[in-house]
């Protein structure tokens, strides 16, 4: 069988490792031997394995592989950001976002080749859906950048709805904070959604990650026009599923918020965003926009951030602005195309 057509092991659970090693005769405690190999010492092949038998290594390497790929291709920004492309789904590229900010060190990663959310400002929405990616896909991101040894954060923002596979997104969240898996603490992973009601209960109830919330407008009607999500799942209904959530203490809730000039970037905004999150703790984080051909929607200027920022600041709402990164290699927010450079 050749490699490709070989089932990934990263990604999985010593739980179904040991489904796995039963399947190579292999004794049950080599599924934590397993784990450790491909999360603690990140070995790219079976053959590394030297602590299982010749034959088991032999029986594990007939249908399974570790899974690990390389980027296929990458581009370095001037400001030190890096994308990875990497093979997706559907015949489609993906990417992956290396953000070095002083002592911290941030992947954005992809959840699904392309996106099914249609938001209009944003390249992979406007790509269209070609599939989700599996958990192993999504963990590879991770392990196979050169970087992946300083990572000291993972946010779910790159291409895809991360609710819309939350199969794949909670086994990768497991394989990141597990302690046969990497041992991080889930205060170091943000998860973003625009607030997909089908499975936000799920992660909520079933990870401890920090959530990221994209608002871009309190505005039902405006964001409707902008987000077809908010037609389905009304931002109301999913801020009362989150008020139902303890936001205080070691989790965080933050609002994402991309600012258009004489859109969504006046005190109207800023004041009725503050009253949608009063009684939360979320936080808001400016976004600045970056244009996209064709597109009819421009950046908000720098003061007229900074006053919004002060107004939700006043009203009791902790905002900052985002710097912007990686703009030069079509790796900022909302550039994201799986496009090869
Ligand atoms: S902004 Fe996020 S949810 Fe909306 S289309 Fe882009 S990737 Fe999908």
């Amino acid at each position: 069988m050749d490699a490709d057509k070989k089932t990934p092991l990263i990604g999985l659970s010593p739980l179904r490792l040991r489904d796995i090693a039963a399947e190579c005769r292999l004794p049950a405690f080599a599924a934590k031997q397993i784990a450790h190999w491909i999360y603690g010492k990140r070995v790219a092949s079976i053959d590394a394995m030297t602590d299982l038998s010749l034959r088991g290594r032999e029986a594990l390497a007939g249908r399974w592989c570790v899974g690990r790929q390389d980027p296929v291709a990458r581009a370095v920004s001037a400001d030190g950001t890096v994308k990875y492309l990497f093979p997706g789904a559907g015949g489609r590229d993906i990417e992956a976002v290396y953000i070095p900010d002083r002592d911290r060190a941030t992947l954005c990663v992809s959840s699904q080749a392309g996106c099914r959310m249609g938001c209009t400002f944003c390249m992979t929405g406007r790509q269209g859906f070609h599939g989700h990616l599996t958990a192993a896909q999504i963990v590879n991101q991770i392990l196979s950048i050169p970087e992946s040894d300083t990572l000291t954060n993972v946010v779910f923002m790159g291409m895809g709805e991360p609710l819309d596979n939350l199969d794949a997104v909670l086994a990768a969240i497991e394989v990141l904070t597990a302690s046969w898996g990497l041992a991080w603490s889930p205060k170091r992973i943000t998860v973003s959604t625009v607030g997909y009601l089908p499975t936000l209960r799920r992660l909520l109830d079933e990870s401890k990650v920090h959530v990221a919330l994209s608002v871009h407008t309190p505005f039902p009607d405006e964001r409707a026009a902008i987000m077809p999500a908010e037609k389905a799942w009304p931002l109301a209904k999913v801020i009362e599923t989150l008020r139902d959530y303890d936001f205080a203490h070691q989790r965080r809730l933050s609002v994402e918020y991309t600012m258009w000039q004489g859109v969504n970037d006046d005190m109207r905004h800023a004041d009725a965003l503050a009253r949608l999150l009063r009684g939360t703790s979320a936080r808001a984080n400016l976004i600045r926009y970056h244009a996209l051909p064709d597109g009819t929607l421009r950046p908000s200027s720098q003061p007229a951030m900074e006053a919004f920022r002060d107004r939700l600041n006043e009203r009791g709402v902790t905002a900052t602005i985002r710097a912007s990164r990686g703009e030069d290699i079509d790796a900022a927010c909302g550039m994201l195309a799986g496009k090869k450079k």
